[in-house]
C-alpha cells in the first residue's frame, strides 16, 4: 500500500466502512436538519425524520436535492454553522448565473487536504516530485485544494495558478517541473505549444499528470499522454460538495476510487429517480458524511457514470466509479438512441479532423436526423472519401446515419468550456 495516503479507509473491510458510513451519515441527517431550514422541511413535508434513517439503503426514501435547490438558497442558506465558524468561502463556477456558494469550517478544511492528498498520493507523488497547480488560485475549489494536498505529502508545490499558456511552459521548464495539475484541455494547449516550440515532450521532466473539472474522454488522455510524455490521470469532484478530491484513478486506472469514507454515492435512473445496481449507468447522486459547514444530502450531480464494488487491482476496496460519459443535460435521444457529444468527439478524434465541430439535430418527414460539421484541413478531392469513411465507423460503432459534413479550418465557432457544440432544431 505503499503509494495510499489513508490506506486504513482505502483498503477497509465493506463491512467495517459501512458501519462507519452509516454513523456519519446519521450524524449528517441530524446536523442537516437542525441547522438548515431547506432540510427541515424537505425531511418534515416527506413525513420522514433524521432519526427514521436506520441503514444505508433507507437514505433512499429521503428526497434529492438539486442544483436548483442550492442557487436558490444563495448566497448562505445552505451554510449548517454561523459564518463565525465558516473559514473559507469558494463557489462553484457559475457559468449559468450566479454560482453557487460553498463554505468549509476549519475540519473541513483539514478533511479537504487530506482527500487530496490521497488523489495525488495514487500517482505515486513524493518529496521528491515538484508539482505545478495550473488550476485558478480563486474561488473555484480547483487550486486550493490539490495545495493543501501536496503540501501533505510534502511535494514541491509551484501555485502556477491560472497564467498564460507560454508562462506555464516556462515555468514547467525552468522549475523542472514533474508533476501537473490542470484542466484535460489546458494540458492538451500545453501539449501543441511544446510541440510549435520546438521543445520534445521527454526533455522535460514531466511524468504525471492529473486532470479533471471537466469531461475528457480516453482519445483524449492518449493525446496528452502521447504530446506530454507523461501518464494522465483522471479525478472527479464539483463545488457542491467541496471540490477536488471526491474520487480518483490509482496506476491501473481502471475506474475512479471514490472516498466513501466521505462520501455516500448512489446511482439513479435520472428520469424516475429509482436506484441503480453495481454496473448499471445513470446520474451519480452523492452525500457527504463528514462536512460540518455544507453539508449535502442526496445532491444529485448530473454526472452520468456507474459504480463497480469489486475491489481494486492496487488493494484498494472504496468503490470506483467509471470514467464520466457525459451529463445528463448533454445527453442527447436520436430515435430512441442515447448518445453523447463525447462519443461524437472520441471517433472524429482517430480520423483527420477537427478539432471544432458542430452537431445539428433536425427531423426530417417526423424522423430524426443528425449531421456532423467538423473541420478539416485535407484537400477538397479528398473530402468526400474522408467523409463517408467517418459516416461508416459512426454507423459501425453507434449505429446510427449520422451525415458528415467537411468544413474550412477556422469557419467553426470554438465551443466554450463545458458548453457543448450541439444545436438542436427538432422542437421548431
Ligand atoms: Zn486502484
Amino acid at each position: 500500500m505503499k503509494w495510499m495516503w489513508d490506506p486504513k479507509y482505502e483498503t477497509m473491510d465493506r463491512e467495517e466502512l459501512e458501519q462507519i458510513q452509516l454513523e456519519r451519515l446519521q450524524s449528517t441527517l441530524h446536523h442537516a436538519y437542525r441547522h438548515v431550514p431547506f432540510y427541515q422541511s424537505l425531511f418534515d413535508k416527506s413525513g420522514i425524520g433524521p432519526g427514521d434513517i436506520n441503514s444505508l439503503q433507507e437514505l433512499r426514501e429521503v428526497p434529492f436535492t438539486t442544483k436548483g435547490d442550492l442557487l436558490r438558497g444563495f448566497p448562505y442558506d445552505f451554510f449548517a454553522v454561523p459564518l463565525a465558524k465558516v473559514a473559507r468561502i469558494h463557489t462553484s463556477s457559475g457559468t449559468t448565473g450566479r454560482p453557487i456558494v460553498v463554505g468549509y469550517t476549519r475540519r473541513d478544511l483539514q478533511h479537504w487536504g487530506h482527500l487530496n492528498a490521497r488523489v495525488l498520493m495514487a500517482g505515486e507523488l513524493g518529496e521528491r516530485d515538484v508539482l505545478q497547480v495550473s488550476f485558478n488560485y480563486g474561488l473555484f475549489t480547483g487550486g486550493f485544494g490539490f495545495h493543501a494536498g501536496a503540501e501533505l505529502i510534502g511535494v514541491t508545490v509551484i501555485p502556477a495558478s491560472a497564467m498564460g499558456i507560454s508562462r506555464q511552459i516556462s515555468v514547467m521548464i525552468n522549475f523542472k517541473t514533474t508533476a501537473l495539475v490542470s484542466l484535460p484541455s489546458h494540458a492538451l494547449r500545453i501539449g501543441h505549444c511544446l510541440r510549435e516550440m520546438g521543445v520534445e515532450p521527454k526533455d522535460t521532466s514531466l511524468r504525471v499528470g492529473f486532470f479533471g473539472a471537466e469531461p475528457w474522454s480516453e482519445a483524449i488522455r492518449h493525446q496528452i499522454e502521447d504530446h506530454l510524455s507523461i501518464r494522465a490521470l483522471d479525478n472527479y469532484g464539483l463545488a457542491e460538495v467541496g471540490g477536488p478530491g471526491v474520487a480518483f484513478e490509482c496506476q491501473y486506472r481502471n475506474g475512479l476510487h471514490i472516498n466513501e469514507d466521505h462520501f455516500y454515492p448512489e446511482v439513479i435512473n435520472p428520469t424516475t429517480g429509482e436506484a441503480l445496481g453495481p454496473g448499471e449507468e445513470g446520474e451519480l447522486v452523492l452525500t457527504t458524511l463528514t462536512k460540518e459547514a455544507f453539508p449535502m444530502v442526496r445532491f444529485r450531480t448530473g454526472d452520468l457514470t456507474s459504480l463497480e464494488y469489486k475491489p481494486c487491482e492496487c488493494g484498494g476496496t472504496l468503490v470506483r466509479m467509471a470514467r464520466v460519459k457525459g451529463r445528463v443535460d448533454d445527453m442527447l435521444i436520436i430515435r430512441g438512441i442515447n448518445l453523447f457529444p463525447s462519443q461524437i468527439e472520441d471517433i472524429l478524434l482517430s480520423f483527420e479532423v477537427g478539432p471544432n465541430y458542430l452537431i445539428r439535430l433536425y427531423r426530417e418527414e417526423g424522423l430524426d436526423q443528425m449531421e456532423v460539421q467538423v473541420e478539416s484541413p485535407v484537400a477538397g478531392g479528398e473530402r468526400a472519401p474522408l467523409a463517408s469513411r467517418i459516416m461508416k465507423e459512426f454507423l459501425d460503432r453507434l449505429g446510427l446515419d449520422i451525415t458528415v459534413k467537411l468544413l474550412e479550418p477556422g469557419t467553426i465557432e470554438v465551443s466554450k468550456g463545458k458548453q457543448r457544440a450541439v444545436v438542436d432544431e427538432r422542437e421548431i
